[in-house]
């Protein structure tokens, strides 16, 4: 049953999004309409109860028969008037009649003293209510229709009300906040219960099932937010959800502005500059894309017939979305999926519907909900969210165009050329795709933009951000793109244009090589044998490792394999997760590290007080030590995985030799428990610094040391690895890491032990040369590294590399080393 509500005012009614506050234009607290007063006295909007009535006599709420709360608050910082100018004509607690007088105020002299005489009128309890039509953009008399609400999930709320409230706060380890790729897994997560669940940002609060809601409370790195479920599975709802929130999803670190490549070398005449979105080069003719506007109708042709063009609109486009996420893996599945969850988006489809049933085309509707959306978007001023705006845009590009019949740009790209265009969307750059452009160059848009992430995904050279030289740029106009160095050559001279082919065709000659030899066993040019194994942290990429041509693993990240649990995983679920890799890698070594929880991999299973640091405190090897439970069973799980002894047993965070000795120990005797005769090696991770300068003594007890440098680095440098104010110098060519590193390696070789990295270092291209210079035999790199990793080497000798490795040392930053580096590489182009 729908609810009326009157206006409270004779005015002029209009949207939100105009009112200049954002507590209001960003919905903090609720939907609803404003009026521009043109009478002086507030009146109830239905028959009621009056809640609360503010002491400065600005402010009053009201709750309907039926429940639905209202907040009708007059003009803008009228709470600093202090009651001047307003009479109160009614207290909290009393009973009230719609169109009776509640508050009446000074017009002019309210109006000269507000900020605004602005009113907004906002239901604020939007879960109970949602406002199915409004009126806006015209005059309104005191008690005229000004919304009609409804109830929301009317079934779910009965439940609820005899199901529990349960809410956490999670901080968020997302690097770009909750942008349209995780909003749509929180959502997938969300829909699984029955229970209503949401989350809730600085006073914000989003339904964990609308995408666009959630990308509205502009959340980023590292804030809190208090995720609330309620409903007879609330406590499920909510654990599910949480767990989610505290991964990064996959999406790794924050990226530090200054690691985000731009153009490293000084423009030339005529260079246009950018940011590195895809790294590669490209030559070919400029082919400009220009976006029309497709036009739609204001007014709709009937609520029945607009409400049903929209419906099958959508369905066309969501059956295109998912065609396309069917065929794709990777980057584009999830932009896609990302683009699924947008066309269903509860929040979108309600304001478009209020619109349609406003009298609007649905065109016009969907286009006017798509834009209130991205207002809230761009008022969080969060730039990574800000440019997933993008897909907001796509998807109403992608249903307008279904709508109209407008076809979209960008279809017609000829192969081999380089795309020019102010910006691109996602699905555009996926149909261009498919005509095998050479390169993109885009004047808008940002390196961590959804259309960045795809053309990297593609391996498409792509440079963003190129500002507005690029609109020089005619189409069919030659370009060199040299999207290593940042920019791009207009109609470049026939001596650069042969220097620029021959560039080209080195590293096409370089890639081939890598992919052809990607199979085969590594070693450096001289001969010795250095071991590229991948880093794992599920089983699905043990088996993409395989194919990349990883010759084992170097790291098994035991831990991620049981993300978003709340119970311990049993040992038979252990067991088979590590079987399931062994097998996905046959014949290789597997390095499973025991359970690394605390710091800043906390995980629900393994409680651990709060702690002032936690970096310092509870984690790697001390929780297993303080659990041995724990414990046992993981290395009863590994022990028993066949064939004996191919997967090998890792101790993280090790300060010192005697926690060594006790997991050994334990190892020895859950063996002969279980009667394995063959040995099974136990490593230890050089991840402090007391690791690192006792290597000797850990190498005497240990079977090999493999460098977490991800974490060395944050001890070394006392920089925390998760801190985004401190990331621009957490950088592991530091030279005090490099030296440490060198230092395990001399160490490590007294008792004749191997000394591999298993931290991000190893999955830099420019730090391969330093450490195999460094004496470390073995790399554990990601994946999609292995084959490019094994080609670097098998281009150096170990002179060279010594020789290369002494220089790094005797730098006095990592700036320095990254510059020797660099130079390293261009000797050998
Ligand atoms: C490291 O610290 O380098 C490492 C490999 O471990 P993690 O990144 O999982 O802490
Ligand atoms: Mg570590």
């Amino acid at each position: 049953m729908s609810l009326i509500i009157t206006s409270p005012l004779r005015g002029w009614a209009t949207t939100l999004d105009g009112v200049p506050d954002p507590v209001f234009a960003q919905r903090m607290m609720g939907d609803g309409v404003a009026i521009h007063p043109l009478g002086d006295t507030v009146v109830a909007p239905f028959d009621g109860e009056v809640l609360t009535l503010h002491d400065a006599g600005h402010a009053v709420s009201l709750r309907s028969a039926e429940g639905a709360e209202i907040l009708i608050h007059i003009g803008l910082d009228t709470v600093m008037l202090k009651g001047e100018g307003f009479t109160a004509l009614v207290a909290a607690g009393q009973r009230v009649s719609r169109g009776d007088p509640l508050i009446r105020f000074d017009l002019d002299a309210v109006a000269l003293a507000a900020t605004s005489l602005i009113t907004p009128v906002i239901v604020t309890n939007a879960e109970a209510f949602a406002i199915s039509r409004r009126t806006t953009d015209c005059a309104i008399g005191a008690c005229e229709a000004l919304m009609t609400l409804v109830p929301v999930q009317a079934e779910a709320r009965r439940r609820s009300d005899d199901g529990t409230i349960v809410e956490q706060t999670v901080t968020l380890s997302l690097p770009h906040g909750i942008h349209a790729r995780p909003a749509a897994r929180i959502g997938e997560v969300a829909r699984g219960f029955e229970a209503d669940v949401h989350l809730m940002k600085d006073g914000k609060r989003g339904d964990a099932r609308s995408t666009v809601a959630l990308l509205a409370l502009g959340t980023g790195f590292g804030d809190d937010v208090v995720v609330q479920a309620r409903g007879d599975d609330a406590e499920a709802a909510l654990a599910a959800v949480v767990a989610l929130l505290a991964t990064d999803m996959g999406e790794g670190k924050p990226v530090a502005a200054s690691v985000v490549p731009t153009a490293t070398v000084p423009l030339r005449a005529g260079q246009i500059g950018g940011v590195i979105a895809s790294p590669g080069l490209a030559i070919g003719p400029a082919a400009r894309l220009r976006q029309a506007e497709i036009a739609v109708a204001r007014e709709g042709a009937g609520v029945a017939e607009e409400g049903a063009a929209l419906l099958a609109a959508r369905g066309a486009v969501r059956a295109r979305i998912a065609a396309r996420a069917d065929s794709a893996s990777g980057s584009i599945a999830s932009v896609m999926q990302a683009h699924l969850a947008l066309i269903d988006d509860p929040e979108l489809l309600a304001a478009a519907e209020s619109r349609i049933a406003a009298g609007h085309s649905a065109g016009f509707a969907w286009r006017g909900a798509t834009h209130d959306q991205i207002a809230a978007i761009r008022a969080t001023g969060n730039e990574h969210l800000i440019e997933r705006v993008d897909d907001l845009v796509d998807i109403e590009r992608q249903l307008l165009s279904t709508l109209t019949g407008t076809p979209i740009d960008g279809a017609a790209v000829a192969a081999g050329a380089i795309v020019v265009a102010d910006d691109l969307l996602p699905s555009q750059l996926v149909t261009i795709a498919a005509a095998k452009p050479a390169g993109i160059c885009l004047a808008r848009g940002g390196p961590t933009s959804h259309v960045a992430i795809l053309c990297a995904s593609m391996g498409l050279p792509a440079l963003v951000a190129m500002g507005d030289a690029l609109g020089t740029v005619e189409d069919g106009t030659p370009l060199l793109l040299d999207a290593e160095l940042g920019h791009v050559s207009p109609s470049p001279s026939a001596a650069d244009a042969d220097a620029f082919t021959a560039r080209l065709a080195q590293r096409a000659a370089r890639r081939a090589a890598a992919q052809a030899a990607a199979k085969d066993a590594c070693h450096s040019a001289d001969g010795t044998r250095i071991e590229i194994f991948a880093n794992i942290g599920s089983v699905e990429d043990a088996a993409l490792a395989a194919a990349q041509g990883a010759e084992g693993s170097g790291l098994v990240r035991s831990e991620f394999l049981f993300l978003g649990r709340d119970a311990a995983p049993s040992e038979d679920e252990q067991h088979a997760a590590y079987q399931a890799i062994a097998d996905a890698l046959p014949g290789q070594p597997v390095i499973v590290r025991l359970l690394d929880i605390g710091g800043d991999k906390p995980a629900a299973f393994i409680p651990i007080e709060t702690e002032e640091n936690p970096a310092l405190g509870q984690r790697g090897v001390r929780v297993a030590l303080a659990r041995p439970d724990l414990l046992e069973t993981q290395l009863r799980a590994i022990l028993r995985t066949s064939p004996a002894g191919q997967c090998k047993i890792m101790i993280p965070m090790v300060a010192s030799i005697d926690e060594v000795r006790q997991v050994r120990q334990v190892v020895e005797r859950l063996r002969g428990d279980l009667g394995i005769a063959t040995p099974v090696e136990v490593g230890v991770m050089v991840e402090t610094p007391a690791a690192a300068m006792t290597a000797d003594l850990l190498a005497a007890e240990a079977d090999f040391l493999s460098i977490g440098t991800n974490d060395l680095t944050q001890y070394v440098l006392a920089m925390d690895r998760g801190n985004p104010a401190v990331a621009a110098g957490v950088d592991a060519m530091h030279p005090a890491v490099l030296r440490m590193i060198g230092e395990t390696c001399r160490l490590a070789a007294v008792h004749d032990r191997w000394v591999g990295v298993c931290g991000g270092l190893a999955s830099d291209p420019a730090a391969l040369p330093i450490l195999i210079g460094l004496g470390v035999t073995e790399l554990s790199a990601v994946p999609g590294f292995v084959a490019e990793a094994k080609q670097i080497v098998r281009g150096l000798t170990l002179a060279e590399a010594r020789a290369h490795a002494e220089l790094a040392l005797q730098c006095r930053s990592a700036a320095e080393v990254r510059a020797l580096a660099r130079a390293f590489e261009e000797t050998r182009r």
